[in-house]
């Protein structure tokens, strides 16, 4: 008997429990030799697949519907920005005393409320949520709005950062990134990373550049780092202490500090920008790590001592060094 014509309906409560089965059906469809074992080879399949989602477990029960009408008539409908075919995934907006818009995303599980939600957000710290079976979305909602106040110093901070100075990374800074790479001068940058629960101390700083513009600027970082001033201003209190300027959108070009990659004449190579300079203060020209470890790695002059590659720069001549550790990552 010939069973490859035949066709399956079920009702939908079976659909749900054979859905991503579809393929191996149709496989045993063909190969059953009659209607007998086809049916013996549809019960192994129902076994397996009840086994792995449980009916009770895929849908929720029709009252978690009606508390979740309920819970989003409490919070207003207004929070709510999107909500997925299930009912199931939502994303709120919750806004923070600066006028920032900030995204809640919450998984509801089929329990709730006496199960506790996912909840995840654009956040430089974790959110801990505080869960018990008599909470709502409402007190969740809260729960954010305390959250996002208590972290509008630190983005403040990186506000002012991103709007008066060149970054050069991260290419587009999310909330949650506390790190920034501002540009000094050409081939000069420095890293700072910002403390989100003490925004205004003084962050992490790591300059990176040429050693004859880099060293002078750190013996400032280090000789004045006692006049931080934790009530003015992050970008003010850089500016003191490494006695500088930064070049901001107002008065300079981002294409004079996003200088090409002087060997494969590119600015982003994937997520890395040209960050390994040529010390010669008259040469001073970028490369991409890998792009200079290849270079150098073929040529008959280099040589390799642990994780080291010491060669000659492509441009003019001079040693130049390639640390190759994080490369391999
Ligand atoms: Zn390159
Ligand atoms: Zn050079």
């Amino acid at each position: 008997m010939d069973l490859s014509l035949y066709r399956l309906h079920c009702c939908w409560k079976l659909k749900q429990l054979l859905q991503g089965y579809e393929h191996i059906l149709k496989q045993r469809l063909h190969q059953s030799t009659d209607l007998v074992s086809f049916i013996l080879e549809l019960k192994t399949v129902l076994e397996v697949s009840i086994k792995n989602h449980p009916v009770s477990d895929s849908i929720p029960p029709p009252q978690y519907y009606s508390q979740l009408i309920l819970e989003m008539e409490t919070l207003g409908w207004d929070k709510l920005l999107f909500i997925d075919t299930q009912f199931q995934m939502l994303k709120m907006k919750a806004e923070d005393s600066s006028g920032r818009q900030h995204i809640l995303t919450i998984n509801l599980k089929n329990k709730h409320p006496a199960e506790a939600p996912e909840c995840s957000a654009d956040l430089p710290v974790p959110f801990l949520l505080k869960w018990t079976p008599q909470s709502s979305l409402n007190q969740l909602h809260s729960q954010f709005l305390l959250v996002i106040e208590a972290l509008t110093e630190f983005w403040d901070v990186l506000d002012e950062i991103d709007a008066k100075t060149w970054i050069l990374e991260p290419e587009k800074p999310s909330r949650s990134d506390t790190v920034r790479r501002i540009a000094i001068g050409n081939n000069v940058s420095i890293k700072v990373e910002v403390d989100p629960r003490h925004p205004k101390m003084l962050p992490e700083c790591c300059l990176l550049g040429a050693e004859h513009v880099v060293t002078p600027l750190r013996n400032k970082l280090n000789a004045n780092m006692h006049l931080w001033n934790a009530d003015s201003g992050v970008l003010q209190n850089l500016q003191d202490v490494l006695e500088i300027e930064f070049p901001s959108p107002a008065t300079h070009e981002k294409s004079m500090f996003s200088v090409d990659c002087g060997i494969c004449y590119a600015y982003r190579l994937e997520a890395a920008i040209p960050d390994q300079v040529c010390n010669d203060p008259r040469c001073g020209q970028p490369f991409h790590q890998v792009c200079l470890y290849e270079w150098l790695r073929v040529l008959p002059a280099s040589r390799q001592s642990f994780n080291t590659v010491f060669g000659e720069c492509p441009y003019c001549s001079k040693p130049i060094t390639v640390k190759m550790a994080a490369l391999q990552s």
